[in-house]
């Protein structure tokens, strides 16, 4: 995956000259085409599923190899060192747009969705659900962008963009932690992540996710893709069994 990453330009995927072989190519396929045993099969599935939390066959080929390499390649990426799962923010990350309301105080508007945004004018207007209107010269939308089908716009989006939105799926993830007495991997020398490829178990990868300080002993597991829209459905109470 790193050396075909090699021949595509990170600011311009559509030029790497096999761009249009790979575009129409998905994960899957290629991983049918490269991978000659099962277990690096099993792998290079839970591979996908862990960093676009997506099933191979519902990425191109194309835009996956450019999302790994965009992250430093396919070791970076994964490891827990000096990569991809190294880092937490102590206090959680919420704290960053905590703190941005804090200072912008009133001006940030809760349980006030945007429907409509007219550009017709000089000024873009725009309206929440609640009949609020507010004008400014620019908008930045910064919702997943499904969400924008929600929004009515005038004049209308360009064809194109919207039919990159109806393109651009979510993927599909639910983090589970659990807490432990002590933090018996770390006496025993281990660090706490384990791949686990068996169709039947929830979980394909876990993290050590006990705090910096080394107070609340826990492990933080991913539930990726096919196996989260399994059980997204069950009720608090079903999980807990599961
Ligand atoms: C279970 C899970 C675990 C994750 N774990 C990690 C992790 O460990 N590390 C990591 O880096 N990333 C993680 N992510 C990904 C990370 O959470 C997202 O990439 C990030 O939150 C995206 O931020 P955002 O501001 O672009 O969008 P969002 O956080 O989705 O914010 C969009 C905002 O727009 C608002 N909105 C929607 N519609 C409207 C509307 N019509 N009008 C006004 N407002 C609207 C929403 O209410 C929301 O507040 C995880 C995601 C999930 C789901």
């Amino acid at each position: 995956m790193d050396e075909m990453g090699k021949e595509i330009p990170r600011e311009a995927p559509w030029r790497a000259p096999h761009a249009l072989e790979w575009d129409n190519m998905t994960m899957q396929q290629l991983f049918d085409k490269i991978c000659w045993t099962s277990a690096v099969r099993r792998f290079a599935t839970l591979f996908v599923n862990v960093n676009v939390t997506s099933e191979p066959h519902e990425v191109s080929a194309l835009w996956f190899l450019w999302y790994v390499k965009q992250c430093g390649g396919t070791m970076r990426i994964f490891s827990t060192t000096n990569g991809g799962q190294e880092r937490k923010f102590a206090g959680g990350s919420s704290q960053i747009s905590e703190c941005m309301a804090k200072e912008l105080g009133e001006r940030v508007k809760l349980q006030s969705p945007v429907h409509r945004i007219d550009q017709s004018g000089d000024m873009v207007v725009v309206e929440t659900v609640n009949k609020q209107t507010y004008t400014a010269r620019y908008v930045i939308v910064a919702t997943p962008p499904g969400l924008i089908l929600k929004m009515h716009f005038n004049p209308e989006l360009p064809p194109l963009r919207n039919q990159l939105i109806y393109r651009v799926p979510m993927g599909s993830v639910i983090k589970c932690m659990v807490y432990y007495k002590e933090n018996f991997w770390r006496k025993k020398g281990y660090c706490g992540t384990m791949v686990i490829e068996e169709e039947g178990a929830p979980i394909g990868l876990t993290l050590d996710d006990t705090k910096p300080d080394g107070t609340v002993p826990a492990i933080m597991g991913f539930i990726l893709a096919r196996k989260c829209r399994k059980l997204a459905d069950l009720t608090k109470e079903e999980r807990l069994e599961t």
